[in-house]
Parts: C-alpha cells; structure tokens; sequence
C-alpha cells in the first residue's frame, strides 16, 4: 500500500489558513530563488506561484506579448484577477528576463494591492556572486522592515535559516534516496512539490516519515531523467508510469535544481546567500553549459538513467538557449534524449505522450 495514504499531506489552502490562524502573514512568490529563511524572519509563509496552471490567463495575454511562456502570462492574471487578499506581500526575484518583464509590470503598469518586491539574482561571470547577493538579501531585509514594521534579529535570522537548512536536506536525501521510496512518481512530486507552500518545519516531519521508509527494493521502471521548469499538467507523472517509466533523477527548475546545502558563514545573511548559491548549475545563475551538462551526466551515472526527457514550456528562452548544446553533449556520450513542449494551461497532448512512450520504448 503507498506511504502517501498515512500521510496526511496538507494542501496549499490549508497551509496558508493554519498559518495566518496563527498570526503569520503570506507572501507569494514567484520562481526560481529566493531567500525561504528571510522571508519566514519576519513570519511571513512563502507559498510560491509556478503560473498556477489551469486558470483564464486572458488578463495576462492583454498585458504581454504572445510569446511570453505559460507561466508568466498565468501569474500576471492570477495576481490581478484572483481572489487573492490571501496573499499579503509579492516576491518577484528576476529569474529570466520574462521574470524581470513581469517584475516590471507589476510595480510600474498593473500594480496589485500588494506590495511587489524584486530581487536580482547574480548572473555575471567572474562576478563575487556571494557578495552581491548578500547585499541583495541586506535590501530585502530592509524593505520587509518598512512594510512589517518588524525588525529581526540576527539571532531569529539564524534560527529560521537552520530550520530552512533541515528541510532542504531533508529533500535532498529525498532526491537521492528516490529509487528506493515507496512512492509512485506523482507521490513523489506532490511530497516535493510541498515545499512550495509548507513551513520548513512541517515540511522536515512529513520528508523524515517518508525517508523512515527507505527500503533496499529498487522501484521498477525504466529510469529516466527530467530536465526543464515543472512538471505540469502533473497527470503527465501517471502516463510515465503507466507507459513503464519512472523518474529517477530531476533537474527541473522547481525541485531537483534547487537542492540548497547549508549555508557556512556565521553572518545570516551571507550563509543564505552561500546556501542560494550551492544549487545546481542553471542559466539562473549564469552557469557555464559544461557545468550543466556535467551535473546531468552526474545525475544520469548517480540513478542508472537510461535517458532523459527535455520538459520544456514553450516560450521558455532560456531552457532553449541551452538545449543544443545539452543534447549534442549527450549525444557525444551516447545518451538518448527527447524534448517535448507545453503550455501549462493545455491538456497533456496525444501527440507529446506518444512521443514520450516512444522514447521509453527505444531506450529500454
Ligand atoms: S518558463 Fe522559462 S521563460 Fe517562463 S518564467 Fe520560467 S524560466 Fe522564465
């Protein structure tokens, strides 16, 4: 029987209702990076926003242009149309330069009731990202402090930063530990995918019960790897499984890309920019693509992948940009790859699926 059904999993309604029940307040965030630990200083519940899929993104399509991707057309009407009071704060940190735009848009042109905070990432090269960062991350205190009219302490700082370090620990023996969990891949992705919207310490509890259940049995299916933003529509978990395939590695942008370790410094906020900074290499960073392409390898040789499936949003420029040279790096080493696109508002295709299940079938 699966682990999931003794679980409990709370969903993101209830998280954000026992939180505000407990006099904590909500700030929505937009992908990829930011900093969890900071924002839950001055108790505030990060609860992220991937798009949402499946809603009318037709107040979005009237402020971008059409080859803006899924995602942020969706956040643009979510934001603006949504019964959204639940939300006291927005984070718009500038992933992509459709991140920036949107950033823009909110504070300049459509500004929700929300006070909207950006956050610039380090992308340059032969930049001291740590340090920019860390500057980044001392402004955003100071802008929180001016909305909150609350001032942590360094010591609070600490504190959150530790629990936020536990559970993203947690999720990456996760991670690793994936083949041999007693969870199908869409009990997988929603335990994951559970710390878009859960405090780090409910989080922790719910991953070690899971982690508890780690047993020799490898899982069946052909392996895989997923590359690309998010798993959307998240049906598309259950046709993998259904056509015997299994996930056994990730480099998505909203999980296996964001495997965050501990921070080293003393100083709160240079610790949460080292533990930003430690995750995979991604164009969000400014990452070179052998660097990318050395983590997939590493991924592919670590899970005993036989291939990997290129997940992409359309419109997702940044994940085009690297792709040829991902591919013909796999290629080079004699690993299959596939690439499929989705709009997160469509229904999972025919034609993606069978494209899919002719992969696993070639490769297996
Ligand atoms: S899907 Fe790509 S382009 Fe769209 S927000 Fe995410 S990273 Fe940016």
């Amino acid at each position: 029987m699966s682990s999931m059904l003794h679980l409990k999993l709370p969903g993101r309604s209830d998280a954000i209702r026992s939180f505000k029940a407990q006099g904590g307040k909500i700030a929505g965030v937009l992908p990829i990076h930011y900093p969890r630990a900071l924002l839950r200083s001055f108790n505030l519940l990060p609860v992220e926003i991937w798009g949402p899929p499946r809603i009318d993104p037709v107040f979005g399509s009237a402020h971008l242009q059409p080859y803006i991707c899924s995602i942020v057309r969706n956040a643009l009407s979510f934001v603006q149309t949504n019964p959204f009071q639940t939300v006291d704060v927005l984070l718009v940190p500038h992933a992509c330069d459709s991140l920036q735009g949107l950033g823009s848009i909110l504070l300049d042109f459509v500004p929700p009731e929300q006070p909207v905070l950006p956050l610039y990432l380090p992308r340059g090269q032969g930049m001291n990202k740590a340090s920019f960062l860390q500057k980044e991350l001392e402004t955003l205190y100071q802008k929180l402090k001016n909305i909150t009219g609350y001032s942590p302490s360094q010591d609070e700082m600490m504190q959150k930063i530790l629990y936020e370090e536990e559970a993203d620990q947690k999720l990456a023996s996760l991670h690793r530990q994936r083949r041999n969990l007693p969870l199908s891949d869409i009990e997988f992705y929603c335990l994951i995918r559970a710390r878009e919207f859960l405090p780090a310490e409910k989080f922790s509890e719910i991953a070690q019960q899971i982690l508890d259940q780690v047993r020799d049995e490898i899982l069946s299916g052909i392996p895989i790897v997923i590359s690309g933003i998010l798993p959307e529509p998240m049906a598309l978990l259950n046709e993998i499984t259904q056509m015997g395939g299994m996930i056994a590695a990730d480099d998505l942008a909203c999980s296996g890309r964001r495997l965050y370790p501990p921070g080293r410094s003393q100083e709160p906020f240079l610790r949460m920019a080292e533990s930003l900074l430690g995750a995979a290499p991604s164009w969000s960073w400014g990452s070179p693509i052998q660097d990318r392409l050395e983590h997939l390898m590493g991924l592919i040789q670590a899970s005993e992948a036989k291939g990997v499936v290129f997940y992409n949003i359309k419109f997702c420029e940044p994940e085009l940009f690297d792709l040829p040279s991902l591919r013909e790096g796999l290629q080079a080493a004699a690993i299959p790859s596939t690439v499929v696109e989705v709009d997160i508002n469509d229904p999972l295709s025919n034609q993606m699926l069978t494209r899919i299940e002719a992969f696993l079938e070639m490769i297996a």
